[in-house]
C-alpha cells in the first residue's frame, strides 16, 4: 500500500456544511512516509517522492481519515491543500476532480 502523510486542518464539514471541524487529511505529495504535519510546517523531500520539487505553488488532494467528529457524517470529499514554497499554508475548499490529471493527486500552479 502506498504511503501517505497527514495534515491537521480545520475545515467545513463536507457532510452537512453546517459546522467547522478539525480533521486529519491524508495526502500524497513530496516525501511520503506517514509524516504528520500541521499548517505552517515545511514539507521534506527524499523518501518515496511524489510531485515536482521545483513547483512553487501546488494544490494537493487531501482526504479526511475519519467521519465528522461533530455530526458523524461521512467525509468522503477531498479537500484542496495549498503548498507554497514547500510550506503547508492552508486548506481551501473542496477539491474539484476536474483539476486532477490522470493518475495524479496534485496540481502544480506554477
Ligand atoms: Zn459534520
Amino acid at each position: 500500500m502506498a504511503a501517505f502523510n497527514t495534515l491537521e486542518a480545520r475545515v467545513v464539514c463536507s457532510a452537512t456544511g453546517a459546522h467547522v471541524i478539525d480533521v486529519r487529511l491524508q495526502y500524497r505529495y513530496a516525501a511520503t512516509q506517514q509524516y504528520h504535519y500541521v499548517i505552517g510546517d515545511r514539507i521534506s523531500w527524499g523518501i518515496n517522492d511524489v510531485g515536482e520539487p521545483t513547483a512553487q505553488r501546488v494544490l494537493v488532494a487531501g482526504l479526511p481519515d475519519a467521519d465528522c467528529p461533530s455530526c458523524g457524517g461521512a467525509l468522503e470529499a477531498d479537500h484542496a491543500i495549498l503548498i507554497v514554497g514547500d510550506v503547508l499554508v492552508g486548506v481551501g475548499g473542496l477539491w474539484d476532480p476536474r483539476w486532477l490529471a490522470e493518475g495524479e493527486q496534485f496540481v502544480a500552479i506554477d
